[in-house]
């Protein structure tokens, strides 16, 4: 097709709009499902399968999304503003079609459309397979971000990795996490538009060859041992009442496909090894929400997909005729952690080897182009990479890192630094065997720090990035996490949103501060009843589904105590077990008085390696199947693990919680976004002074929050004065009686060795200090069953909580993130 200089805007006058083919109203949607059913999918009637509606549904509402998007593309690359391109190794965005209609407002006109056909929405949004190309909070605070980006109308492009295979799924077997392949692209992806012509390659291994060219210019080359090729897979990201974003993620290939004629038998099938070793890189997630270093793999999977994005900005920016020395006024990179880090030393490689130009302009444009956010303060979660096995994947960013490297250190002398800290803030570390410190490539090579809460901020001033903070004060600030209010309430809770719409209208889905205007209800009787009402319908709901998933009946009307997240020593899952322990002997006393009838719900991936996470999930299993039984304690509490957390099952699940467990080690959960949608929700949070729970207390008020548990500086002076948590099993009896039962007969049916591990890692370690937080944590736990007994008190605080949570919209995270380190105007583009 030649280039045309035509609007997409008489393009689509051309098409028609309203009756044309991609019209919103009810008999325009039956049409186009029924012409996708038929020419697209070539089914009749009698023949189709769910999935096949699904699939038809899902096309007809694509094509809507991407007349949008066309749009937005041609804003993006005509505008003069500056674009943002958002770098995640992860996404989790959860299931598109629900967020779809949201977005595009046609819930009721799509409902009605299928229940005309004798067909049922909420199976079709049931039949959608989420794709899992995250772990946890880190990928879908990515997607949280995309829906703000999209509905705030600023220009961006989502760049990731099309995983073939995405987190693994999780099943029970004899109490055991099991994991199993996530073949989430078996029936296809509606959603998605392959790009074959948007393709780059991206060079690995071999060496380097250094010259002098003709005109004395200083040349690398890089003579790569193997090529690969990415492909962009689009998906549209709509935003409400607006244009929406692109997700581009890569796919990896070989290069040329291989050429019959020149090769023989043999080498026939080596080429098609060679095919099939370079999809590798982008075959399968790792499961692991801290970094892995030493897995080639993984780099391999990082410079892939950031070189390849890298690329496609330099093309959209020069075949707009813009110079690359505006490049940075053109486009600002968030890197979402260190994984996309290596992007530091690729933009300078493209720079100055392959587009010609000086070193030090090509800094100055880096340094101004990248903006990094850190999301972990855990010391074996920082990420580092082998200097051997980093030179012999990428010999040219090894060296291109050494360069940044001595001419930052050579800065650091200029400026009177000692010998400790000159070795501190290296990008190299020498300790042990030598390697490049990710963090600091980022945070040399971006103009923006950033921390994802106001106490993870401050802890990474004073600790991991303490040296840069004292060098660069102005570099460092904060933006606290937030959550999509459309994504976690709209949509999973359309309950408590039409209530809530009911009395303050709909302009909450733009402005979540607008809830303010609830506290004058919190206490009026009427409203305090349907609140509850919806909250029960919630419970009923999940009742259903707990039913279904593990086969155990729980009592809607019992206060719902929740911990749903990744499974990890530091969240401290074992606490609130170890808790129930304790009430589970009670009740078996005969101290039933005080105990507010509790169902107590877990759901969480362990990452595969990760041994003690899986015994607590074991933990969790066996005293839910020893209390389940129980006739004489499950009147009382049950306890359930429901398999497979993911974002549709989250989606179920925080609208049905009473209670938030947000118990981690104070210092340890950098923000938390699991804290924020159970808040939204309407759930009362426990929680220690850790991450954004901080910020959530002092939203809600003190007195709508169970708080328990040392502060940040408790812990380290704990740490300090030499803990030694035997004491607190020898000296609290209640404590010893709960610990010594983890092998008892009873709980172990006959194994008392089962738990050791964990058992002789409390009481000799304890490196979360969940023994001296015990006591703090049951008596507040005590207050919450007292409160749940006063169901006006209960409800008064829900709403108090659901109306102050306006700051915790991820709209208001985006907006942070423009005016503090972007620099863009949100400015809505509306049609
Ligand atoms: C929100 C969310 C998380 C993060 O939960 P935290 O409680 O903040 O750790 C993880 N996984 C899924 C599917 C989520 O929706």
């Amino acid at each position: 097709m030649k280039k045309h200089n035509r609007s997409i805007e008489s393009y689509f006058e051309s098409l028609g709009t309203g009756a044309g083919e991609v019209g919103l109203s009810k008999e325009d949607i039956t049409k186009d499902f029924l012409h996708k059913l038929f020419y697209h999918l070539g089914r009749v009637p009698a023949l189709t399968t769910s999935n096949d509606i699904y699939t038809a549904m899902a096309l007809t509402i694509r094509d809507r999304a991407l007349r949008k998007f066309v749009r937005s593309i041609e804003k993006f690359t005509q505008q003069d503003a500056r674009g943002i391109a958002y770098f995640s190794a992860e996404y989790l965005p959860g299931p598109h079609l629900g967020n779809n209609l949201l977005n595009l407002e046609i819930v009721d006109e799509t409902k009605a459309a299928l229940t005309e056909l004798g067909l049922d929405l909420d199976e079709l949004l049931d039949e959608e397979e989420e794709p899992g190309l995250g772990n946890g909070g880190l990928g879908r605070l990515a997607s949280c971000f995309m829906d703000s980006l999209a509905t705030l109308g600023i220009p961006s492009i989502a760049y990731g990795i099309r995983y073939e295979f995405g987190i693994f799924k999780q099943e029970i077997r004899e109490g055991w996490q099991m994991e199993t392949t996530d073949k989430w692209l078996h029936n296809g992806n509606p959603w998605e538009v392959m790009r074959p012509e948007i393709s780059y390659v991206v060079k690995f291994g071999g060496r380097t060859e250094h010259s002098t060219n003709g005109q004395n210019r200083y040349q690398v080359d890089w003579l790569p041992e193997s090529e690969i090729k990415g492909t962009a897979y689009d998906t549209p990201i709509l935003g409400y009442q607006s244009n929406g974003i692109i997700m581009r993620l890569w796919k990896a290939e070989a290069v040329e496909s291989f050429d019959f004629s020149v090769y023989n038998m043999g080498d026939y099938y080596r080429a098609v090894e060679k095919k099939l070793r370079s999809e590798n890189i982008t075959k399968v997630l790792y499961p692991n929400d801290e970094n892995l270093s030493g897995k080639e793999l993984r780099l391999k999977q990082q410079y892939f997909f950031v070189s390849c994005s890298l690329q496609d900005m330099i093309n959209l920016h020069t075949t707009q005729g813009r110079e690359l020395k505006n490049f940075h006024e053109k486009f600002a990179i968030q890197l979402n952690d260190t994984h996309p880090s290596i992007a530091v030393a690729e933009l300078m490689r493209l720079f100055v080897d392959e587009h010609e130009m000086e070193w030090d302009e090509a800094w100055d444009i880096t340094r101004n182009t990248f903006a990094y956010t850190n999301h972990t303060l855990l010391p074996e979660a920082l990420e580092k990479w082998a200097v051997s096995l980093l030179g012999r994947i990428l010999p040219r960013h090894l060296e291109i890192i050494y360069e940044i490297n001595s001419r930052f250190l050579e800065e650091l002398r200029d400026k009177g630094f000692s010998g400790d800290q000159i070795a501190r803030m290296s990008l190299i570390d020498e300790n042990g065997e030598p390697s490049v410190r990710m963090a600091h490539l980022a945070t040399v090579g971006s103009f923006k720090v950033n921390g994802v809460s106001e106490l993870h901020s401050r802890l990474l001033k004073s600790q991991v990035l303490n040296d840069f903070a004292g060098l660069w004060p102005q570099k460092f600030t904060n933006v606290t996490n937030g959550v999509t209010h459309r994504r976690f309430l709209a949509m999973s809770n359309p309950g408590l949103a039409n209530l809530i719409s009911e009395k303050i209208g709909e302009g909450w889905l733009t402005d979540l501060t607008s809830f303010k205007e609830l506290e004058k209800l919190a206490e009026n009787e009427d409203f305090q009843k349907r609140w509850r009402e919806v909250k029960l319908q919630n419970k009923q709901a999940l009742t259903q589904f707990i039913k279904e998933q593990t086969g155990v009946t729980v009592d809607p009307e019992m206060l719902f105590d929740v911990q749903v997240k990744r499974i990890h020593e530091y969240k401290r899952q074992h606490l609130m077990v170890l808790h129930i322990i304790d009430l589970y002997l009670r009740i078996k006393d005969g101290k039933t008085e005080n105990i507010a009838a509790s169902t107590f719900i877990f759901a969480g991936k362990a990452a595969p390696g990760y041994f003690l996470a899986k015994l607590i999930i074991r933990l969790i299993t066996a005293v839910a199947e020893l209390v389940n039984e129980d006739e004489e304690v499950n009147r009382f509490i049950k306890v359930v693990f429901l398999p497979n957390f993911n974002v549709k099952q989250a989606q179920r699940i925080y609208p049905a919680a009473d209670l938030s467990e947000q118990i981690s080690m104070a210092g340890k959960e950098a923000s938390g976004t699991g804290n924020m949608k159970f808040a939204l929700n309407g759930a009362l949070t426990i929680g220690t002074l850790d991450g954004a729970n901080v910020e959530i207390r002092e939203e809600v008020g003190e007195e709508n929050f169970f708080l328990f548990g040392q502060t940040t500086e408790e812990i380290q002076q704990t740490r300090n004065e030499g803990y030694r948590p035997y004491q607190y099993y020898e000296e609290n009896p209640k404590l010893k009686k709960v610990l010594d039962f983890l092998s008892s007969e009873e709980l172990t049916k006959g194994d008392t060795e089962l738990f050791k591990p964990l058992y002789h890692n409390l009481l000799q370690q304890d490196p979360y200090q969940l023994l001296k937080d015990f006591d703090s944590y049951c008596s507040k736990k005590e207050e919450v069953f007292k409160l749940w007994n006063d169901k006006k008190e209960w409800t008064k605080k829900s709403i108090l909580n659901v109306a102050r949570m306006g700051k915790f919209s991820s709209d208001r995270s985006i907006r942070d993130y423009c005016e503090k380190i972007w620099n863009v105007k949100p400015v809505k583009l509306k049609e």
